[in-house]
């Protein structure tokens, strides 16, 4: 793995500076790898390398860009062992949940991706008027840690296809994701600029890049504190701007449905990948003559089927967390629960390393007021709440500044109803699956804009209209 360098211009480089950034197995502690920590001259040469690329790749007939992005699927369907075993390696996740949610999901929605331009018609008469939509220029990637792979696919793929360039900033802690999506790149042969790759840390190298003249769009998935600043440094220059931010999202059982189902679906959210996932069902919301029998389906669910430890073991659900600073994270709000008077119901407890792990944990007897309830926590934590009439339910799940993702377990019709009302981008109705060309993304402080299938290309293409 060219685990050295940055790709630039079609070509593996070395950063204009000396500083390296190591890269930690979460699991072990070990360092497994070193890389390069850019610096402005080197995302000056990316941008110029994107901003060069961008007229010819633009014009490029749609039809050889889907082409290039066809040799793309397959040559990452080909490495896909490979990349799950990089993100068990530098993320923590179980290998189970790595094959599946880490890179599963991103391959179909890759493919979605590349099936929606397809049917697209980019070029079209409304009256005596062309239209033409096409790239806006060069898109800054910038990339979380929580899906390396997923949240790299659902930039570069939809902003290249309609006719962009990109230069990517990933997360500092799973570069190596990335290094091996720019490797692919280049054996595919995309023409030289179209996509480059500058490893480095967000407050100085990603600062630098999101505020660079000639980027032409910001597309950024991370935190909404830092989306707050990309869309600060957008307004300077009306650059485009994509924010895919953070969730508290509600799982709302109504009664009638099937309550252990209920339980299982928002325990995998919080438990699969730790917790550290941006749809996570953090709030489970049950009437308040049910909470006994939740208690009973969650501690049944934790003794059967719960495991912490070792992620590259089939058998284990539950690894680390992906940083030393993630895991104090997760046990600040774990304290902050306790203190705030909520209770411990499964877990609670920091685990002795070698290892960022911290016990799966439920809090029970929680209100929507706590931090535990508000606050986006990113770790393996479940808040369970309590309503009275469905009313309630529908005004606690939108009682909060994201509106992410949401789920409703219940009678059909009544489960529609409510996840018409919840304001949130995504809702799940009865544990149904999430398609991969449907649109994803946030309402309110949880983003602007939407990725995959055609609403995700959508969002790169600017729209010209000559009269003829
Ligand atoms: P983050 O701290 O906001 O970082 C995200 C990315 O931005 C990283 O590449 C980071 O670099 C970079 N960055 C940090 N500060 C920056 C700055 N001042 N200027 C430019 N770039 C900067 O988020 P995270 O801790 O990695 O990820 C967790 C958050 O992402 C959660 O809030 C989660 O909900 C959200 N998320 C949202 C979605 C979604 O689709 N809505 C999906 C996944 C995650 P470094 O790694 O070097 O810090
Ligand atoms: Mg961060």
């Amino acid at each position: 793995m060219k685990t050295k360098q940055l790709y630039i211009n079609g070509e593996w480089i070395d950063s204009t500076g000396n500083d390296i950034a190591d890269v930690l197995n979460p699991a072990t502690e070990e360092v497994i790898a070193n890389v390069p920590v850019g610096t402005a001259d080197d995302i000056d040469t990316a941008v110029a390398a994107a901003k060069a690329a961008f007229p010819a790749w633009n014009a490029t007939p749609i039809k050889e860009r889907i082409a290039l992005m066809e040799k793309f699927d397959e040559a990452i369907n080909a490495r896909k062992e490979e990349i799950a075993d990089t993100i068990v390696a530098e993320l923590g996740a179980g290998k189970k949940f790595a094959m599946d949610g880490q890179v599963g999901l991103p391959l179909s929605e890759i493919r979605a991706t590349i099936d929606a331009v397809k049917e697209h018609d980019f070029e079209y008469m409304i009256e005596n008027a062309q239209i033409i939509e096409e790239g806006y220029g060069v898109v800054a990637c910038i990339t979380p840690w929580n899906y390396p792979l997923l949240q790299i696919e659902r930039k570069v793929v939809p902003a290249l296809l309609a006719g962009n360039t990109a230069v990517l900033k990933p997360a500092s802690n799973t570069p190596l994701t990335a290094i091996i999506y720019a490797e692919i790149m280049d054996e595919v042969g995309f023409p030289k600029g179209v996509f480059n790759l500058v490893t480095g840390s967000g407050s100085t190298t990603g600062d630098y890049l999101a505020g660079h003249e000639d980027v032409d769009v910001i597309s950024f998935t991370g935190s909404t504190a830092v989306g707050t600043q990309m869309y600060e440094k957008a307004a300077h220059g009306i650059k485009q701007i994509v924010l895919e931010l953070g969730g508290k999202s509600p799982l709302i059982y109504l009664k009638g449905g099937d309550l252990k189902a209920a339980v299982k679906q928002a325990i995998n959210t919080v438990l699969n990948n730790q917790g550290q996932t941006c749809t996570a069902l953090t709030r489970l919301l049950v009437p308040k003559d049910d909470l006994e029998e939740t208690k009973q389906h969650i501690l049944d669910f934790y003794e059967t089927e719960v495991t912490v430890g070792d992620p590259t073991k089939d058998d284990i659900k539950v690894g680390p967390l992906v940083s030393a600073d993630q895991r104090d994270t997760v046990m600040e709000y774990i304290e902050e629960g306790k203190a705030e008077g909520a209770d411990i119901l499964v877990g609670g407890n920091k685990i002795d390393g070698p290892g960022y792990f911290v016990e799966p944990t439920v809090f029970v007897n929680a209100t929507n007021d706590m931090k535990i309830s508000q606050e986006e926590i990113f770790g393996p934590v479940l808040t369970v709440l309590t309503y009275d009439t469905v009313e309630e339910a529908v005004e606690i799940g939108n009682d909060i500044v994201y509106g992410l993702s949401g789920a409703v377990v219940g009678p059909k019709d009544e489960a529609i109803e409510v996840a018409r009302q919840l304001r949130t981008g995504n809702i799940i109705v009865n544990g149904a699956e999430r398609v991969s060309s449907a649109p994803f993304g946030g309402y309110k402080q949880s983003g602007r804009g939407r990725e995959n299938g055609i609403f995700g290309v959508k969002d790169y293409l600017e729209i010209k209209a000559i009269f003829i």
